[in-house]
């Protein structure tokens, strides 16, 4: 096999797009069954799956079933269940009046071949995210997995392979191999990555009229309420800053906390940390973990304090880190951390809270921690934000039906949810006219056609029965005068 990630890519490509018309000719309850049974033989091999997750991530055994395995047969069930109809032909609506005898409908067709380009930190369920809705809509995937989990992304391709051919193809490799791909052309680029290469993916997708989705980085905010009930959240602020050792997403790398809770909620939020240590793997590579090193010795540098943990090189894994007193312009506040290290920060009421939340460049997730429903709603609007979570941090990312988005430097992608499937699949409108009369705007023009189109702009003004037999009758004198 050639070693030319530009020939691998344009021979994966190639293989997609010959597998793909048979594929998309299947009725869409044929495609959904034969996806199940995909599912169904990954599942059977859950625990193979886990324990490969496990050895490339470090991930500990129990997040690799909550957050990888289980998705999958939530994803599978979900879209063979939900996607028939949301891929179902619609009615387009067709005023009557002024256009007669025509009927509209809108198929969604595939788009063909969708680059799947995926990251390191959920290598099963992210590309599973894009895969499942893009072959139920009727596409083949290339999925280009992390090069530094690439056994993970191999293993999902080969067995979803064995089950549906070519439809689901490999592209081995790193950056190179990335950017072979969407040079390779594809007819939809599905990116989720650092927001870094996210923006070279657009351009390169810009520059070939591809259509890109960006899942990109994030730097989440947990607001901390004066109402909330202090255990739990600091038990769910502790498990959403140290999830998969804060190489998440939407973790929570950012915590603003009421002045009037402080004194009581950060001494049992550091006993959380401290005692979630034992759960929290080392990170994935030694960059990953250089980079909170910087972060968090570029902070203390300039006055911050660390209220848990240490920056020891002998220290492996690296422990739960808390910092406060982070100066607003420290990479620790403004820059994605992806490791187990959040921001303390206080505020003296809601709007100083928000403010402190949406003091960042990012936008994917955030959460608000309150026992007042109303007050928690009223911060959640004015969040910017993909995403807010009431009570409880990033979980949904597991829910099929719900969308995973963010807005700024967080990227323009939408996955799962119905939102995400109209993107994988491109509306075709067919209009069958049974109006047997030319059309009152077809040559030759004439005064007739100026008057009855005065006549709907008045009626779009003012409306009512009067506007409509004015209507009528532009429309018949228009037609005599047609057909002089
Ligand atoms: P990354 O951007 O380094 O790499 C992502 C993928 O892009 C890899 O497969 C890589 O090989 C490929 N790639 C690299 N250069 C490329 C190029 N020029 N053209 C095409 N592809 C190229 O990201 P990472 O370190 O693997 O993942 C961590 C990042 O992903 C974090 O920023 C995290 O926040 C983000 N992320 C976002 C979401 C989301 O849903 N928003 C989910 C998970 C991870």
């Amino acid at each position: 096999m050639s070693t030319n990630p530009a020939a691998q890519a344009s021979s994966a490509v190639a293989r997609a797009r010959a597998a793909q018309p048979a594929w998309a000719a299947l009725a869409v309850t044929e495609r959904a069954k034969r996806l199940r049974a995909a599912g169904l033989a990954i599942l059977l091999r859950a625990e193979e799956l886990a324990q490969l997750i496990v050895t490339e991530t470090h991930k500990p055994l129990a997040e690799a079933y909550s957050s990888e395995v289980l998705g999958v047969g939530d994803l599978v069930a979900y879209w063979c269940k939900h996607g028939p109809g949301q891929l179902a032909p619609r009615k387009g609506l067709v005023p009557a009046l002024e256009l007669p005898g025509k009927k509209a409908v809108v198929h969604r067709v595939p788009r063909g071949v969708v680059a799947c380009i995926s990251p390191w930190n959920y290598p099963v369920s992210l590309p599973m995210r894009t895969i499942v809705p893009a072959l139920l809509g009727g596409n083949a995937v290339v999925l280009k997995p992390s090069e530094i989990t690439p056994r993970s992304g191999a293993w999902l391709v080969q067995a979803l392979h064995a089950r549906l051919g070519d439809v689901v193809t490999l592209l081995e490799g790193d950056g190179a191999a990335g950017a072979a791909l969407v040079e390779a052309g594809p007819d939809l680029v599905v990116f989720t990555g650092s927001t870094r290469t996210g923006r070279k993916v657009a351009v390169a997708c810009a520059e070939r009229g591809i259509p890109c989705e960006l899942e990109l980085g994030g730097k989440d905010c947990a607001i901390v309420l004066d109402d909330c009930a202090v255990d739990r959240t600091a038990q769910g602020v502790a498990w959403g800053i140290l999830t998969n050792a804060g190489q998440n997403c939407s973790g929570i790398e950012r915590v603003a906390v009421h002045q009037g809770i402080a004194h009581v909620f950060v001494p049992k939020l550091v006993a959380a940390m401290e005692k979630a240590a034992r759960d929290v793997p080392e990170l994935v590579t030694p960059a990953q973990r250089a980079i909170v090193e910087r972060h968090v010795q570029d902070a203390l540098g300039r006055g911050a304090v660390l209220l848990t943990g240490r920056i020891d090189a002998t220290d492996r894994p690296l422990p739960p880190l808390l910092l406060a007193r982070v100066p607003a312009d420290a990479p620790a506040w403004c820059d994605e951390s992806f490791g187990p290290v959040a921001v303390l920060v206080q505020g003296a009421d809601d709007a100083e809270l928000v403010a402190l939340a949406n003091d960042s460049r990012y936008g994917l997730g955030a959460s608000v921690w309150s026992g007042n429903a109303d007050r928690a709603d009223a911060l959640a609007a004015q969040l910017r934000c993909g995403m807010v979570w009431i009570n409880n941090h990033s979980f949904s990312g597991a829910l099929p039906d719900l969308p995973w988005t963010g807005v700024g430097d967080s990227g323009t992608g939408v996955t799962n949810s119905p939102d995400a499937l109209a993107h994988m699949t491109r509306p075709r409108l067919v209009v069958a006219d049974g109006n047997r009369k030319p059309e009152p705007w077809w040559y030759p023009y004439g005064d007739k056609l100026v008057e009855l189109m005065r006549v709907l702009v008045a009626r779009q003004q003012s409306g009512g029965v009067g506007a409509t037999v004015k209507t009528l009758r532009a429309l018949r004198a228009r037609m005599a005068e047609l057909s002089k």
